[in-house]
């Protein structure tokens, strides 16, 4: 049994949907005051209003680009106001664009590095104050398998936004040790979410059934593994990631699943 989170300030980024929104509200069933922040105004204020409404702890919404330093500094503000600090940061929006390299733009290249690694450094950056303040600060990244372990056609700038993380995360750990402050990386493998709805059918069985334990994520596994890293019990674990993927990296080949 891990200590109670209750009254904990998180920040989720990318908490209006998918796995964000089932981070946020792990968090807030565990009775901590969550900051939920997207783009999209109205879909981040429907889904704290919901949140707020069925779980036990605060729910509030900020609509802002994680991409954009001004941005990330109002979030920032905001969840200080409404909440008094921030102990916990889940740096958790991506964006995932498929567009094969012969293809891609300067353009598409940098919204996607933008959106998924900027971020993360602007995030940390802007929280770091206020991390250090609460005296037990922890951050918490959402990155990926692609990139890191696998590769597929399409994705070779989300791949490197991934892995760039990562690298981030190891320095990151670093500089941030003597703040009191743990950072660690969750690397989902296929977790259904809004942001898979446009995959196919076919894609999504093949993908279920190349993955030993024979089934797509969800985003309450990505979610119990950000509550642990946020735990107590976790405070001597930093610059880490942790894959959770049902398995899917570990086959040799197709064959090796039901052998
Ligand atoms: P999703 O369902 O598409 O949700 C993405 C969330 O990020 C939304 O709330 C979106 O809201 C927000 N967002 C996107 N761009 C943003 C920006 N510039 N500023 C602020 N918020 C922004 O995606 P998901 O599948 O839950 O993915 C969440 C994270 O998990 C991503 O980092 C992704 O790379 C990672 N991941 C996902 C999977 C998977 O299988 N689903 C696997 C590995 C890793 P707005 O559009 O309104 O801004």
């Amino acid at each position: 049994m891990f200590s109670s989170l209750a009254g904990r300030s998180v920040i989720v980024t990318g908490g209006s949907k998918g796995i964000g929104k089932g981070i946020a509200k792990a968090f807030a069933n565990e009775g901590a005051n969550v900051t939920i922040v997207a783009r999209s105004g109205a879909e981040v204020a429907k889904t704290a209003a919901d949140l707020d409404q069925e779980c036990l702890g605060k729910v509030r919404a900020c609509s802002a680009d994680v991409g954009q330093e001004a941005d990330v500094a109002r979030m920032v503000e905001n969840a200080v106001d409404a909440f008094g600090g921030i102990d916990v940061l889940c740096a958790n929006a991506g964006v995932f664009p498929q567009k094969k390299i012969v293809d891609m733009a300067v353009a598409d290249w940098d919204r996607v590095l933008a959106t998924n690694l900027r971020s993360t450094f602007l995030c940390v950056k802007a929280a770091m104050p206020h991390l250090q303040k609460c005296g037990r600060g922890r951050v918490i990244v959402t990155s990926s398998i692609t990139g890191p372990v696998t590769g597929y056609p399409g994705w070779s700038h989300y791949a490197a936004s991934k892995a760039g993380q990562l690298g981030f995360v190891r320095t990151a750990a670093i500089e941030l040790a003597p703040m009191g402050i743990t950072i660690n990386a969750i690397q989902p493998g296929n977790i259904m979410s809004d942001g898979l709805a446009d995959l196919s059918d076919a894609y999504l069985k093949t993908m279920a059934a190349s993955i030993p334990l024979k089934r797509l994520g969800v985003a309450k596994d990505i979610a119990a593994a950000a509550l642990f890293f946020a735990a107590e019990e976790a405070a001597y674990i930093t610059g880490q990631a942790l894959v959770v993927d049902g398995g899917q990296t570990l086959p040799e080949t197709l064959e090796a699943i039901d052998a």
